[in-house]
């Protein structure tokens, strides 16, 4: 196991922030986590860090206990913080050096030309910090991550504030160290994880909502919709003796919004009323679940 969080609590005054959260994470593993703000999700990234102490409950990171081996996990764990800390004085090579320096990296020079590489820092890598776009900065913060190759990246937010074309890039910088490290990030926005990983776990009000990979969730929670229009009005006695239909909705009568947790039986049941009526159908379509519901489903 790469990470392992057991019972992990936080408490600010009288605000469980962190509430009795466990998961494991596996060598190699990519995953994201994901929460409104506020979830809970950089207290929880800080505890693993070891830049917050926890209030009740354990991390280990490698084997390693975090609160036990504070220095010996930060040379497992490259760290890009929610607010990227960046020295805006230091020159881009300037500050990669110190952080460099901070972790005794060996053959130093090499080292900044392959973080410079990976985060695609090249055409930026002679400018002074202050100078960088908030995409470039987001780089440097990535690259001062990378320099002392940790086995675990933890990254809180790495898009957040990005550009479209931005966050597509530092995704795939992502990705790309996601097939060597084992990555957990944090993020607010679904399509992120989604677009970068198959496993989420998704935390509200300082609680583990849901642990699974994507598909499973896609799956799993929730319901289907099937909307059905008919040339005439339908009558709401029909609807109503459909099985597994669990929501009806219409504005007209002519098109109903149907939420059934067996879609296949529903449109087959609508098929033979239609005919058993002498309705006329002009539109049959299914709303599958898609993860924007089951976000909401999960953290409202
Ligand atoms: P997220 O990263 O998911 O947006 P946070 O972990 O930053 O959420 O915050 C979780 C909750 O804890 C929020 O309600 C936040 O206001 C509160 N919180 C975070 N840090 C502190 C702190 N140092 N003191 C008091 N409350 C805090
Ligand atoms: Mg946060």
């Amino acid at each position: 196991m790469s990470i392992i969080v057991e019972g992990l609590t936080k408490v600010f005054g009288s605000q469980k922030a962190v509430n009795n959260i466990s998961f494991t994470i596996n060598k190699g593993e990519v995953v994201g986590f994901l929460g409104p703000n506020g979830a809970g999700k950089s207290t929880t990234i800080k505890m693993i860090t070891g830049f917050l102490p926890q209030d009740a409950g354990a991390v280990s990171v490698c084997g390693l206990s975090v609160a036990e081996h504070p220095l010996e996990i930060k040379r497992k764990i490259g760290y890009l913080p929610e607010a990227n800390p960046l020295y805006f004085d230091m020159y881009v090579k300037e500050y990669l050096g110190f952080i460099a320096g901070v972790h005794k990296v060996p053959q130093v020079a090499q080292k900044i030309k392959e973080v410079i590489a990976l985060t695609g820092l090249g055409v930026e890598q002679h400018k002074k910090i202050s100078q960088l776009s908030k995409g470039y900065k987001q780089r440097v913060g990535l690259a001062a991550a990378l320099i002392h190759e940790p086995e675990v990246l933890i990254l809180d937010e790495p898009t957040s504030g990005l550009d479209p074309n931005q966050i597509i890039e530092i995704r795939n910088v992502i990705k790309e160290q996601g097939k060597n490290k084992t990555v957990l990030f944090s993020s607010h926005i679904l399509q992120e994880v989604e677009a970068i990983c198959n496993r989420v776990i998704i935390i509200n009000k300082g609680q583990i909502a849901a642990d699974d990979l994507l598909v499973n969730l896609k799956k799993n929670t929730g319901t289907n919709k099937v909307i059905i229009t008919f040339k005439e009005v339908a009558g709401k006695e029909l609807m109503q003796a459909l099985n597994a239909v669990s929501e009806l909705e219409t504005t007209d009568g002519f098109t109903w919004q149907l939420t059934t947790s067996d879609e296949a039986a529903t449109r087959k049941q609508l098929l033979e009323m239609a005919l058993r009526e002498n309705l006329n159908i002009t539109a049959l379509q299914t709303e599958t679940n898609n993860l924007e519901s089951v976000f909401r489903s999960l953290t409202n």
